[in-house]
């Protein structure tokens, strides 16, 4: 088999990224080692910033979320038993975030690709990359009981924090960079109606709660948990009481309650991998870079990576320009830090740290009621929730 890019996983960067060279007549052969059906039904994230929404559109796989997602104006950060409305379209001259989950993006995009006759390899076993030092790298991956070889001139790493992309980089041609927070977050999906028409971030000496939204039927919430607690450890009505503890209001707010149908934990931490570039082997998303949920940052992030990677590539294999590669991992590098320092802040404020430090707590409050109270302070929030321009 041979390509232009080979691209190993078929999450939104990979997707996307293949989408993106299309469109510029530049083919892709996708390497994905989980099945459609499973890619198409692994519930993640569900916030999209403008700048990713826009792009949708603007490449034609926007039609569905324009007609199911929800557009949000504004979120609320709760404390001392309180809710602040950040007014984002208010600060940011009109831009929105949009509730549409990861998994109906990821359906679109494969869909897209199929429709196009796009290459989507699902179930590629051992998938290895070859040759990255030189100007034939390759891709080696088990289909069907058969060992492949795809030739490629490009190779881009899309294949997730766990993927084999990034340690394919020597260890002395990288640097990570990490923090792991000593909490997780507890998911939940419910068939509930929705308990607030906005996004609801809780800060709570009992730990920090979100209430988000999927749909009028189907509502994903999380409290802050212990990264090692297990599942069987939280019955529903434990769940729903602490929920019911973290979210009260001074005026009696509760949340609207229904059958629990999925419980999860997500471990978080921070952390970046550079440069973001060996030879012809390309890291985006994921692979090179993971943020905590607080900032709903990582899916947007990974679209950021693509769209300037997949400029690089065209310039490179339509014109032989190396410019724009060599740029790459810088370009990208600083929109991830301005994400990393993000969901770091939105993170540190939100949520109890161990040892319930009386002073950290009244720093938070302070935090808080700076940004609920002054608009230049509550403007950076909102500017970076809804996502910087992209470049
Ligand atoms: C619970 C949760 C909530 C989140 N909420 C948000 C949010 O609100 N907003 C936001 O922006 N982000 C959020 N994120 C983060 C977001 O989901 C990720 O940042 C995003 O999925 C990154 O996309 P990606 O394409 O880089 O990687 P992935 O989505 O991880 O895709 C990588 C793909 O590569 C495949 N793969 C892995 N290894 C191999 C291999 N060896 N060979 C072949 N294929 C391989 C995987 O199966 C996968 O399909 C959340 C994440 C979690 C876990």
């Amino acid at each position: 088999m041979r390509t232009q890019v080979g691209i190993v996983g078929a999450g939104p960067a990979g997707l996307l990224l293949s989408h993106l060279l299309h469109r510029e007549g530049i083919e892709s052969v996708v390497l994905e080692n989980r099945s459609r059906a499973a890619i198409e039904a692994t519930i993640r994230a569900g916030v999209l910033e403008q700048g990713t929404v826009d792009l949708l559109k603007a490449i034609g796989v926007g039609g569905r979320m324009e007609r199911e997602g929800a557009v949000h104006h504004g979120i609320e950060l709760r404390f001392d038993g309180r809710g602040h409305r950040i007014d984002l379209s208010d600060l940011t001259g009109g831009k929105a975030i949009t509730v549409y989950a990861q998994h109906e993006v990821i359906k679109d995009l494969v869909a897209a690709r199929l429709a196009a006759g796009g290459n989507i390899v699902f179930e590629a076993g051992d998938v290895s990359v070859h040759g990255i030092d030189g100007t034939t790298p390759s891709i080696r991956f088990r289909h069907d009981g058969e060992s492949e070889e795809l030739a490629c001139e490009l190779i881009a790493g899309c294949d997730g924090f766990h993927g084999v992309c990034r340690s394919a980089i020597p260890q002395s041609a990288r640097t990570e960079f990490t923090r792991v927070y000593p909490f997780g977050w507890f998911g939940i999906l419910t068939q509930a109606p929705p308990s607030s028409r906005e996004l609801i971030y809780t800060h709570h000496s009992r730990g920090f709660a979100l209430v988000s939204t999927r749909s009028p039927e189907l509502q994903r919430m999380y409290l802050q948990c212990d990264p090692h607690d297990d599942v069987a450890n939280w019955p529903d009505e434990r769940i729903w009481s602490e929920f019911r503890a973290r979210l009260a209001t001074h005026d009696g707010w509760a949340p609207h309650e229904g059958p629990i149908i999925q419980k999860n934990i997500i471990a978080m931490r921070s952390f970046v991998c550079e440069p973001l570039r060996h030879g012809r082997l390309f890291l985006a998303g994921d692979a090179a870079h993971i943020v905590p949920p607080t900032g709903a940052k990582g899916l947007n992030l990974a679209v950021a990576d693509v769209r300037v990677l997949s400029r690089a590539m065209t310039a490179f294999l339509r014109e032989g320009r190396h410019d724009l590669l060599d740029e790459y991992s810088q370009t990208a590098l600083r929109r991830v830090w301005r994400a990393e320092h993000f969901s770091w802040w939105m993170t540190t404020m939100l949520h109890q740290f161990p040892g319930n430090d009386p002073f950290q707590e009244r720093l938070q409050l302070a935090e808080l009621g700076y940004v609920t109270t002054s608009r230049p302070k509550a403007t950076t929030l909102a500017e970076n929730y809804v996502g910087l321009p992209l470049e």
